[in-house]
Parts: structure tokens; C-alpha cells; sequence
């Protein structure tokens, strides 16, 4: 038996092909060569290793990763879902808050009162619009800045609480201001 058949042999064996006539031949090559005999040798190391090593990915590895990416998506999607749900809820709250005001505000007053509340309702819905105007602003300023860098996104958000800041306390000026007009109502009355 040459090197060349040795080789053959050896696969044949790992394959489990191999008879009791070829193995005794292959014993003897190895017996003669030290090379063949090393080879076979280091094969069944590997061999070994293998089977009792699972080495092969788990099957649905490449879906579970797929599946944590996506969770992560849905997430981040959330998280801005929420921040933008805060932020209409209390937007909407306190237009609903300032409607009851306005509308409370009409009730058992003569007609040239009425108009002079009406003027002075007015001034508070222009003050309304310009607070919406100015939440608006704050909405589009969160938009760009989730679409953009970390950096920005930072400065944005920043720049995004003081404007709702300055936006409640206008809200909150407005109120006050309606609340004022109320009480002064009610004593006159
Ligand atoms: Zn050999």
C-alpha cells in the first residue's frame, strides 16, 4: 500500500466504509509510515472533536438575531410613540381646560359685556394659537432630531424642553389671566 491508498482508506474509514481486510492493510501502512500514521491520527482528533461538540449555529440563530433587531426597532419606536402621546395629551388637555374657561367665561353677561369678552377672548385664543403654534414648532424640532445624529438629537431635545417650557408658562400666564377675569366677574355679580 502506497501513501496515496492510505489516504483513501483513511476516508473511508471516517465514513465507516472501510472492511476488516482494508483496515489490517492500513494498520500496516501505518506500522511503516510515520507520516500516514500522524495524519490518520490528528483526523481522528478532529473527528472526535466534532461529534461531541456541536459546533454548527443553532438553527434559528440567524431569527432570533433578527427578531432582538426588530424588538430594539419596536422599542425606539415606542419610546418616540410616548414622548409625542405626553406631549399631545397635554397639549390637548389644556386646549380642553382653556374651551371650558372660555366657554364658562360667556355665561350671564349683557350684550355689551359679552363684547368686550369677546375682545378679550380673542386676545387669549391668539395667545392659544401662538402656544399651539409654538408646540408645533417643538413637534417638528423632535421630528428632525430623532431622524438625525446623537449630537443633534441632544442639542434638539434640549432646545425642545425649553420651548415647551416657555410654552406651559404661556399657558399657564393665559389661564391665570382668564381665572383673574372670572373672580373679578363673580364680585361684580
Ligand atoms: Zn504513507
Amino acid at each position: 500500500m502506497n501513501c496515496r491508498q492510505a489516504q483513501d482508506f483513511s476516508m473511508k474509514y471516517f465514513d465507516g466504509d472501510l472492511n476488516d481486510i482494508e483496515s489490517a492493510q492500513l494498520k500496516q501502512h501505518f506500522k511503516v509510515c510515520q507520516n500516514c500514521s500522524e495524519d490518520f491520527n490528528n483526523m481522528s482528533s478532529v473527528m472526535e472533536f466534532l461529534q461531541y461538540n456541536e459546533i454548527e449555529p443553532p438553527r434559528d440563530f440567524e431569527e432570533n438575531v433578527m427578531e432582538k433587531i426588530y424588538s430594539l426597532e419596536v422599542i425606539r419606536k415606542k419610546r418616540t410613540d410616548t414622548v409625542l402621546t405626553v406631549l399631545y395629551g397635554i397639549t390637548g388637555l389644556l386646549f380642553i381646560l382653556l374651551a371650558v374657561i372660555i366657554a364658562i367665561n360667556f355665561n350671564g353677561l349683557t350684550i355689551f359685556e359679552a363684547a368686550e369678552k369677546l375682545g378679550d377672548s380673542m386676545n387669549a385664543w391668539s395667545g392659544v394659537m401662538f402656544t399651539l403654534y409654538n408646540l408645533f414648532k417643538v413637534f417638528y424640532n423632535m421630528l428632525t432630531g430623532i431622524t438625525g445624529v446623537f449630537l443633534q438629537v441632544a442639542i434638539v431635545l434640549t432646545k425642545t424642553y425649553y420651548y415647551i417650557f416657555i410654552a406651559l408658562l404661556f399657558m399657564l400666564f393665559v389661564i391665570q389671566k382668564m381665572f383673574a377675569t372670572i373672580m373679578r366677574q363673580g364680585d361684580e355679580v
